[in-house]
């Protein structure tokens, strides 16, 4: 492999399926080159997993599960193996952080704020599952009623490629924290980290089979879902793949969590503080590149106040940096592949044709890697194809409305319902326009930083941005069942 050239120093388990506690070597699965999104040119070559090896994972999986210790022992005793996982992580953060930045084209400072971020998950779930209990029913004096909460089982976690270590970290946790045994599938084009997680769980003290990791796509991902000896999947990628995951999951009524798409709206009114409201709009709209379900690329904006918006966005925005991937400077990086990034491109030429205007942005630029520039377009109606189409890159839309009243019937205008945000001086306008919205968060007047809210609040959607929550003690209802157990005290 290239990485030497990539990142010298750079120390990686080998890229292959690891099975029931070792790295195998598939017996027809494929070797596929990663491309560097920063360059366009080899990173790294994985081999994928074949079907023999979906086959191994999940009778590993169901055995460990089914005859090991690890889904009876006292809760606090996995949660020292979860400790083990954050300290091997930090332990080898320079490892993830670069490995992220390279094969997810992430610039290293927000490569490394993930990485801290999966540390910071890990370590909630290790203090978690001892605080998830049952409960006792009063049924009179002749008897005693309580629930268990106990492991859902064996389950199968399926990640894309926006958030490789992190989406895997939201999954990983509590499935291990609860004493589940897991297949986890990252996406295929960016495998590495979570290999490395699978190196870095073993030497933790996660038993054989309790973890095993596939790199591979679709057919993978479908011989998981369908699998009855599987007792739960949780999901996180595009609305159409979901609603298959969800179809092939029915015929052995697997428990389903989805974490999908997202169209997300943030209404500013005119008396909220513009150059706040501006400077996340780019965070949100423009980090990773856009490429987030979270990505809050719907601006509503009261019409008078759209010169002002339109302006401070425009600056915040000029200030994103491109550069090497290693620096520390680099603030935006490319898009994940060539091929999404002319789909991104094709849906800024589909709203220009339907009338948007560019505020900024909207042009292809020439050089190596997958770089597209933050792109503002204004004047975007709801009937112009960019207000509907989660277009997955940095491309933010301006929407102007009159009232409050339609700002939250435009905010609601959706298939989807992930989250929002509301930016307003008015507090009593604010509670009123957050309660309206139909989405699954919603914040006001902005987002404390990630490490203050989000390992302990739920994540998740309405609509069709999914099923269940993820992160908190929420996240811990999926990898759980619930057991009554009735006792005649006669
Ligand atoms: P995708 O749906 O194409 O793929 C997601 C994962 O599913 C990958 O691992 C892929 O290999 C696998 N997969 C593909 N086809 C499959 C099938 N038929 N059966 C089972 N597995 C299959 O999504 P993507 O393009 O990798 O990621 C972008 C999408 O993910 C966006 O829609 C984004 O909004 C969504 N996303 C949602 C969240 C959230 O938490 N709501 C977070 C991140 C990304």
């Amino acid at each position: 492999m290239t990485r030497d050239a990539a990142a010298p120093g750079l120390s990686l388990p080998p890229l292959q399926p690891f099975v029931d506690g070792r790295f195998v070597v598939p017996r027809a699965g494929e070797a596929q080159g990663l491309v560097d999104p920063w360059t366009g040119c080899l990173l790294a070559a994985v081999t994928m997993t074949g079907a023999d090896e979906v086959e191994a994972a999940i009778r590993a999986a169901r055995h460990a599960f089914d005859t090991s210790d690890w889904p009876h022992l006292p809760p606090a005793d996995r949660g020292v193996v979860l400790q083990a996982i954050a300290a091997g992580i930090t332990a080898r953060m320079d490892d993830f952080a670069t490995l992220e930045a390279l094969n997810g084209g992430k610039p290293i400072s927000g490569a490394r704020r993930e990485v801290e971020g999966a540390v910071r998950v890990f370590t909630y779930y290790a203090g978690a599952m001892d605080k998830v209990f049952g409960d006792t029913i009063p049924l009179g004096r002749e008897l005693l009623d309580f629930t268990l909460r106990e492991p859902l089982g064996v389950v199968a976690q399926i990640v894309p490629w926006n958030f490789p270590l992190l989406g895997a970290s939201w999954k990983l946790a509590p499935a291990l924290a609860a004493g589940c045994a897991a297949i986890l599938k990252p996406a295929p084009l960016t495998p590495l980290s979570a290999l490395l997680l699978a190196e870095v769980c073993r030497e933790a003290g996660v038993p054989a089979g309790i973890l095993n990791v596939l790199p591979g796509g679709a057919e993978v991902g479908r011989r998981l879902a369908e699998d009855p000896r599987i007792d739960g999947i949780s999901f996180t990628g595009s609305t159409a793949v979901g609603a298959e995951v969800m179809r092939l999951a029915a015929s052995s009524i697997k428990r389903v969590a989805l974490e999908l798409g997202g169209k997300n709206a943030s209404v500013v009114f005119a008396d909220a503080d513009m150059a706040k409201a501006a400077a996340s709009a780019v965070a949100s709209g423009f980090g990773n590149a856009g490429q987030s379900c979270s990505a809050r690329s719907r601006l509503l904006v009261e019409r008078r106040a759209i010169p002002a918006f339109s302006s401070a966005f425009a600056e915040a925005a000029a200030r994103l940096r491109t550069g090497p991937a290693l620096d520390p400077k680099t603030s935006l990086g490319p898009l994940i592949s060539a091929a999404h990034r002319n789909a991104v491109d094709r849906n800024v030429a589909l709203a220009r044709e339907a009338g948007a205007h560019l505020v900024i942005g909207g042009a292809m630029p020439a050089g190596e890697g997958f770089f597209y520039p933050p792109t503002i377009l204004g004047e975007v109606g709801p009937d112009n194809p960019a207000f509907r189409a989660e277009i997955f890159g940095p491309v933010c839309s301006i929407t102007p409305f009159e009232t409050e009243a339609e700002a939250i019937a435009l905010a609601n205008d959706s298939e989807y319902g992930l989250n929002g945000s509301v930016w307003c001086r008015d507090i009593g306008r604010a509670l009123r326009v957050a309660r309206a919205m139909r989405t699954g968060m919603v914040a006001v007047n902005g987002l404390p930083s990630a490490s203050k809210t989000s390992v302990f609040a739920p994540f998740g959607g309405y609509k069709r941005s999914g099923i269940g929550r993820e992160l908190g003690l929420h996240a811990m209802d999926f990898y759980c069942e619930i057991k009554n157990v009735t006792v005649d005290l006669g």
